[in-house]
């Protein structure tokens, strides 16, 4: 059965590179549907009251980015790797043809290639899309969304050659995907010797979009999953692997620092303050101290609602305007949301490093909180889905079951992975239970975050 399994998924691999002809024409028709739901109820009026996602566009459009898109892209991560980068993606497809078919093919130059840009991209891109309410009105999501399709084009018309330089160094999602698919149960891995031991026709290397050395490849972290270097010299395949593989055995050689940055202070901080501020009554609480404060001070420009749509959401005839407190007030809870976070868990991290006199632990135990990242990502992503087909009828009684199913286990996951890496690195018995206790300490409050969101407020 085992390796029943290992051939099938070999074979799928294989099968991956036979029908790149197809999987292109699969692309074009995603690249069609996408531009077709990002423009047109973009220039629609807004839904009335009574509309469906089934009979009105604007609402359709709105269900299918953020109700199933988002999250079921996201968990995709962890189920599959980066299949949908490789294979389904438009803003991929998108960015390779115009290097490929129209591009200048420049070489890339040095600022693209700053490791700071997926982290610093992901926070910016949460926030703003939380300030312009993108997951409410279709404007806001042909701005962000459209804008980064955008980007992804004049970027791939203008480096490269035929490669996806957009997604390998500046998309805004890169970092979490790559993050995400250290938990993949499959990954295009070489087999050194047989490469090293290859006699057979010479063959070119494939055109890899995301520009990866194919020899060295063992995880799927970086790779697409486009399988066009499968069974390259006979040592490329897709192979099945345990989940967590990626972490407990080569995560120890990865030491980015804006990577760690991107996981605990985006993924986790910003992630949770974005996901929550809409229901906290901290944020009630900071918005009501600063309003009587301005009150007390004769200070009221503060509460006009004249940004623009594109600064702050400004919907008159939806009712719903942000004003400029509103504006600051997002902007701080989510931003400091991040930093109390991230400062917390490195903090922790770096203890745990200094404790066991190897500086470069940091990086590794970082990794163990991935499980718990990407569940929170999802829960908070879903939570639009939840909404959305309430608004349609549906009952989901269930819903706070599977959500303590999905927390529970991510928690014990990471534990699970925490524990494991602790038990690699200490020598003595009184430095494992120390530090297994500061690491279990440390994700309290990301766990106590989602149990407030979902449970108590
Ligand atoms: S290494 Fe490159 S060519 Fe091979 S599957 Fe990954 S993305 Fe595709």
């Amino acid at each position: 059965m085992g390796l029943f399994f290992k051939k099938a998924i070999d074979q799928f691999g294989v099968g991956l590179r036979r029908h790149q002809k197809s999987i292109q024409i699969i692309q074009w028709f995603i690249a069609l549907f996408y531009l077709i739901l990002l423009i047109i109820p973009a220039f629609m009026q807004l839904p009335p009251r009574h509309a469906h996602i089934l009979n009105h566009l604007v609402l359709f459009a709105q269900f299918v980015f953020w109700g199933i898109w988002w999250p079921f892209v996201i968990l995709s991560m962890v189920c599959i790797g980066r299949l949908w980068c490789g294979l389904f993606c438009p803003e991929g497809a998108l960015t390779e043809w115009a290097s490929r078919t129209i591009g200048r093919n420049k070489t890339i130059p040095r600022w693209i290639k700053w490791k700071g840009w997926p982290a610093v991209a992901f926070i910016l891109t949460t926030l703003y899309g939380q300030l312009i309410s993108v997951y409410d009105y279709a404007i806001a999501s042909l701005l962000i969304l459209g804008g980064s399709t955008f980007g992804a084009i004049i970027i791939g018309f203008l480096y490269g050659k035929g490669n996806r330089v957009w997604c390998r160094y500046l998309c805004p999602v890169n970092g979490v995907f790559n993050l995400l698919s250290r938990l993949a149960p499959i990954s295009f891995k070489t087999d050194q010797y047989k490469w090293a031991i290859y006699h057979g026709e010479t063959i070119h290397n494939p055109h890899c979009p995301p520009i990866i050395n194919i020899r060295q490849l063992h995880g799927v972290s970086a790779c697409h999953m486009c399988g066009r270097c499968a069974g390259m010299k006979d040592a490329v395949s897709l192979q099945p692997r345990s989940m967590n593989e990626e972490i407990l055995v080569y995560g120890e050689e990865i030491h980015n620092t804006w990577q760690t940055h991107l996981l605990l202070f985006g993924m986790i901080g910003v992630a949770i303050g974005a996901f929550t501020w809409t229901i906290s009554p901290w944020f009630v609480y900071l918005k009501q101290y600063l309003a009587e404060w301005l009150i007390n001070h004769d200070v009221y420009w503060p509460f006009s609602i004249s940004a623009p749509w594109w600064v702050l959401t400004n919907y008159p005839a939806n009712n719903d305007s942000f004003n400029w407190l509103d504006g600051f007030c997002i902007s701080f809870y989510i931003l400091a949301s991040g930093l109390c976070y991230g400062m917390w868990l490195t903090l922790i991290y770096k203890v745990l490093a200094y404790f066991l006199y190897k500086p470069n632990f940091y990086f590794y135990i970082a990794q163990a909180v991935i499980p718990l990242a990407a569940v929170g990502i999802f829960l908070g992503l879903s939570a639009t889905t939840v909404k959305l087909l309430q608004y349609e009828g549906f009952s989901f009684w269930w819903l706070k079951d599977l959500r303590a199913f999905f927390l529970g286990g991510a928690s014990l996951w990471s534990l699970y992975l925490g524990f494991n890496i602790l038990k690699k690195d200490c020598n003595y018995l009184y430095q494992f239970v120390f530090t297994f206790l500061l690491f279990s300490i440390s994700i309290i409050p990301i766990v106590a975050a989602w149990i407030m969101m979902f449970w108590i407020w």
